[in-house]
């Protein structure tokens, strides 16, 4: 049988192996994936959300044992599991022995130890205390390992120590004594869910001012945003999206005021529906864009899927924000947790508006098969000044570790796959890292350059990022 030389020229080929991208550089030279990841765990990282318990309420609380590790996405995906909401109740609301702890928690652990959430967890145990699995048999000793580590200044020697942190954003408690490296975002949303007397008069509590009329209500946003800005806060944030839709419409005086007289008339439990109490809601969002606008604040909304359970997932979808987005070009909007699963509408909306950052911190944890998609996504579509890789979303100080070490296997390996193809330089890549895990978070925040052993606390040793944390407790 004769072949055509078309033919032959065809099959050779379509043998050849295939290219996932352009190549664009010349190839690297052998090594340059660990010396990318090499690259990555030198750098300073910024921690743009974290919702840490802070060592001294800890001491104060139930959860210095093994279930601080729970808190919260482990103990969602139990629930997610099907444990009972009575069971939940009792764990929080009693002190309780760390094994009768475990006993309600195990059937529960069984049917969720596959869980990225739940990986996560024992890879910290793992890595910084020495403990192989969660089980009757470690969860005594796991607890006194944790009781005795947070004796010692652990909560620093981890976050600055081991993860390098040079700036982390909270979103909740005040933490004394760590002004040097916390800071805070603030919420404003009890005016963005606001629907019943009950939360007017709540309000008027809080700044000792009685709310007669839409005006003093304003106001009364007013005086809490400039207090936060004295206090220091770094930017805004809206969680509104647990409660209500994302989609935030122009909404008149006049209707809003209707909506407050009906509130304001009421009797103490007097409450309205979300759908009711909108054009309230939306008018006061209008005014707190304004007063972010006035003060140069970025403005950061959860976006995606949201925590615990029972929640309308569309109302997080970031398209409902694009009317705002567009309405206000000079506030700069992070949109958070990488909008999981609306990845896609993500990457359409933050490439056509120049002031949408992406965000994807906590999104390492809930899927870091879909991080890892979007990450390579968004590398391709968005400029890279409007990345922001990492935060861990995370209460205790040992999951943001786990998180953090996972975050970077990602994005080392993206990074190398496209180093790999000649789609990036080994030093471009190197830049990226270093935009998306740091200067652009600095940059954003307004962050000052801190020297990060200037805390004075005995290092804890990474002696491989994968396998193991050198400290003195294991
Ligand atoms: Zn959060």
């Amino acid at each position: 049988m004769k072949y055509s030389i078309a033919l032959v020229l065809f099959l050779l080929g379509s043998s050849a192996p295939a290219r996932a991208q352009l190549q664009i550089k010349s190839l690297p030279e052998p090594g340059f994936d660990s010396r990318i990841r090499e690259y990555i765990d030198t750098l300073s990282i910024i921690d743009t959300h974290e919702h840490l318990l802070g060592p001294e309420l800890l001491k104060d609380g139930f959860f210095l044992d093994f279930s601080l590790l729970l808190l919260q996405n482990g103990y969602d995906d139990l629930i997610s599991a099907g444990m009972p909401d009575t069971l939940y109740d009792e764990l929080f609301n009693e002190e309780l022995s760390p094994m009768t702890k475990w006993k309600i928690i195990e059937p529960w652990w069984q049917n969720s130890f596959n869980t990225s959430f739940n990986r996560i967890i024992l890879y910290g145990i793992k890595h910084l205390y020495g403990i192989d699995d969660l089980n009757a048999s470690t969860i005594v000793p796991l607890s006194e390992k944790i009781r005795n580590a947070y004796e010692t200044n652990w909560f620093d020697r981890i976050l600055r120590d081991s993860c390098h942190i040079s700036y982390l954003i909270s979103d909740g408690n005040f933490m004394p004594g760590k002004e040097s490296y916390v800071k805070y975002v603030k919420r404003f949303d009890d005016w963005l869910i606001l629907r019943s007397k009950y939360g007017l008069d709540s309000l008027a509590i809080r700044q000792l001012d009685p709310i007669y009329s839409l005006d003093d209500l304003e106001e009364s946003l007013t005086t809490a945003f400039e207090k936060e800005i004295k206090n220091g806060m770094v930017a805004v944030k809206i969680f509104a999206s647990y409660y209500r839709s994302l989609n935030f419409e122009k909404a008149d005086k006049e209707s809003a005021r209707k909506v407050f007289r009906n509130l304001v008339n009421g009797d103490i439990d007097h409450r309205i529906s979300m759908n009711d109490a909108k054009p309230l809601q939306d008018y006061l969002f209008h005014h707190l864009m304004g007063l972010s606008r006035k003060y140069g604040m970025p403005v950061a909304i959860h976006t995606g899927l949201q925590a615990g359970k029972g929640k309308l997932i569309d109302n997080s979808n970031p398209e409902h924000l694009t009317g705002i987005i567009a309405q206000y070009p000079d506030i700069n909007f992070v949109l958070y947790h990488g909008s999981f699963p609306y990845g896609g509408e993500l990457s359409a909306i933050a490439k056509n508006y120049r002031n949408v950052y992406i965000d994807m911190n906590w999104a390492w944890a809930v899927s870091p098969t879909y991080i890892r998609h979007h990450l390579n996504e968004w590398l391709e579509m968005i400029p890279v000044n409007r990345l922001i890789a990492f935060g861990g979303d995370a209460m205790a100080v040992e999951n943001v570790y786990s998180e953090l070490v996972l975050a970077k296997n990602i994005i080392s390996d993206v990074l190398s796959e496209k180093v790999s193809e000649g789609y990036y330089t080994e030093d471009e890549s190197k830049t990226i890292a270093r935009m998306i895990l740091h200067d652009n978070a600095a940059r954003l925040y307004k962050l000052k350059k801190l020297c990060t052993n200037s805390h004075n606390i005995p290092r804890v040793v990474i002696k491989d990022h994968n396998k193991q944390v050198t400290s003195h407790l294991t």
